[in-house]
């Protein structure tokens, strides 16, 4: 029987220990609030309690139109109502980083984020990722918004605070993002790389898009010769199952072609969808079925592999 995302959140059990339960619980209301990015009326940046960075991470959305070179099925930005195609204002930015940034530091930024009470282990500030409502690497700000922002946390002294760089990768062989990256601090900043399954149909399929997987993996090779790279991948089920076996295994073997090639693969985070995504049909996996494929790729490729349940 076809189980929605709101009953499978009902019915999934939580095994984490109590902090990461905590997190969950709050992260999980964040999303379910009405305007789970609202912060002070702000346009560009927004603190969320984030399971994959642990801790508190301040989104810098440079995509206010939501527009997004990729049209994934899984997609959970909420495009439901208008949005005013306002353009990106580096100026704005770093004044609402910034403004964030000072509650973070009196420790009023729970409170304004509608959180409630937290403990303190889980209002680490982790990052600023630069992720949003479309891919960061498509606006031609994108380099001076990034070197702005490591300006900003090496101002303020925040060495223990991550620039991250959430991308469907489209843009990493670009010059000019390149470029940018160089600009990331070694053994401390990442970037976050989309892998779509494992065949070119899957990953036509699954992000709408008519790249070449092939040259996609690529892409994360040279990548990761910059900065180690985290593999991001979302998989789903319909109501005709899945993903197969035979998708499972064409997925590891993309994972091999990036070890092959021997991709400096920091980890690889398997989760699935946990909001309402863009394809109404689709379904989220259980956390033991996401557990047994990240068993398969942890043999297959020695990958560190971290797993986030709905
Ligand atoms: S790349 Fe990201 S923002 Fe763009 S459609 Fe896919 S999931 Fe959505």
């Amino acid at each position: 029987m076809k189980m929605t995302v709101a009953q499978f959140y009902r019915t999934s059990a939580d095994s984490g220990t109590r902090e990461t339960a905590d997190l969950e619980r709050k992260e999980a209301r964040t999303r379910h609030s009405l305007h789970p990015r609202a912060y002070a009326r702000f346009r560009f940046v927004y603190p969320v309690l984030s399971r994959r960075a642990r801790g508190v991470s301040l989104g810098v959305n440079l995509s206010p139109d939501a527009r997004c070179n990729f049209s994934c099925r899984y997609c959970q930005v909420d495009r439901r109502g208008p949005r005013s195609p306002s353009r990106v204002d580096v100026g704005a930015i770093m004044a609402e980083a910034s403004a964030i940034l000072d509650d973070w530091a009196e420790g009023t930024l729970t409170a304004k984020a509608g959180w409630g009470p937290l403990p303190l282990s889980l209002l680490r500030l982790n990052d600023l990722a630069l992720s949003g409502d479309g891919e960061p690497t498509q606006s031609p700000l994108f380099a001076q918004v990034l070197e702005a922002l490591r300006e900003l946390l090496d101002n303020r002294l925040l060495e223990s605070v991550k620039l991250i760089i959430i991308t469907n990768g489209s843009g990493l062989s670009r010059p000019s993002v390149g470029r940018a990256l160089g600009r990331l601090r070694p053994g401390h900043d990442e970037i976050w790389v989309k892998l779509d399954w494992g065949t070119q149909k899957a990953f036509r399929e699954t992000t709408g898009t008519r790249r070449s997987l092939t040259a996609h993996l690529s892409r994360v090779v040279s990548a990761s010769r910059i900065l180690p790279v985290t593999i991001q991948t979302c998989l789903f089920g319909t109501e005709a199952g899945g993903p197969s076996e035979a998708e499972i295994k064409a997925y590891v073997r993309s994972l091999r072609f990036l070890r092959n090639r021997k991709a400096d693969i920091a980890r690889v985070q398997i989760y699935t969808i946990s909001r309402p995504p863009a394809d109404p049909s689709l379904l989220p996996l259980s956390s033991g079925r996401l557990d047994d494929i990240a068993r398969i790729v942890r043999n297959e490729t020695d990958f560190r592999v971290e797993t986030f349940g709905a």
